[in-house]
């Protein structure tokens, strides 16, 4: 068992667009392909983030159990929820969280929607997830196919609310990027957020991509020193985006000491997760 957690996967019927912008557009977009994938990479878990897609609350619930059901304990359900929906919409998710023993964290999505992190319509949403100890992820930076506003996915806007709930965990996704180092300021500065690695990298058929996992990387060293301690970094990859061997190996290449990296890894996400260990057994290859 290497003890790597993936925070950042997705699995869901409702992204009818995902074999066009998946790395490879023949990918299986199943459990058992995805477990299988995960072995391959060395990864024992992962963290299945819920779309904004599906159609209710209740029905992305519902695929997020089955994902994990289906995965023998080694996928991890995040839930959403969008505020731009309305009062009691955001009361009624809340609620049926309630029924939902095996979340692991909260998934929000400013950029994609248009809020901000610090609006005051997630107070219900943050004082939930205080109470139940789990982290709240937040979409950073740009957004897939040009829709929505990045105005509202900057690692900036996430300052405020982060100095509000003190005693309430904060990822930013995508290490903010465009803007990695203004989220290794906000990561430095609060003690409380932390930034996944996930989604660094474009589509691989780019021109450029090469190139782009040595600037990636470079920019992920930049920012994890800047913040000037691995212990808040967590591994993603934002699959099926990107292959899990790429995404593992942009972090596996970082010029930091081993157990630094196995902590960005995945001893980091069992902590602030509260992951049970030890991992269970593997299914699949390998
Ligand atoms: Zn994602």
């Amino acid at each position: 068992m290497t003890g790597r957690v993936d925070v950042h996967l997705h699995l869901s019927r409702w992204w009818r667009d995902l074999p066009r912008t998946a790395y490879r557009p023949d990918l299986d977009l199943g459990v058992p392909s995805l477990l299988a994938e995960m072995d391959r990479a060395g990864i024992d878990r992962g963290l299945v983030l819920q779309l904004f897609e599906a159609p209710s609350s209740a029905e992305g619930l519902a695929e997020g159990r089955s994902v994990a059901g289906a995965s023998g304990g080694r996928l991890h359900p995040v839930a959403t929820v969008d505020p731009t929906a309305g009062e009691a919409v955001v009361h009624e998710t809340i609620e049926n969280w309630g029924r939902e023993p095996d979340l692991v964290a909260i998934k929000l999505y400013p950029g994609y929607r248009a809020f901000y992190p610090h609006d005051p319509r997630l107070d219900p949403v943050y004082e939930y997830a205080r109470r139940r100890r789990l982290p709240v992820m937040i979409h950073q930076g740009d957004t897939l196919d040009g829709i929505g506003l990045v105005k509202y996915a900057r690692p900036i806007e996430v300052d405020e609310v982060a100095g509000r709930y003190r005693d309430l965990s904060f990822v930013l996704c995508h290490f903010g990027n465009p803007w990695v180092e203004e989220a290794a300021e906000i990561v430095y500065k609060n003690p409380n957020v932390h930034a996944d690695t996930s989604g660094l990298l474009a589509h691989p058929s780019a021109p450029y991509f090469a190139r782009m996992v040595d600037r990636a990387r470079r920019r992920l060293y930049n920012a994890i020193v800047t913040v000037g301690s691995p212990d808040r970094i967590l591994y993603g990859s934002d699959w099926p985006l990107e292959e899990l061997t790429v995404a593992v190996d942009l972090v596996r290449g970082l010029d930091l000491p081993a157990e630094d990296l196995d902590a960005i890894l995945g001893g980091n996400a069992r902590r602030l997760f509260r992951l049970p260990e030890p991992a269970p057994r593997r299914t699949g290859s390998s």
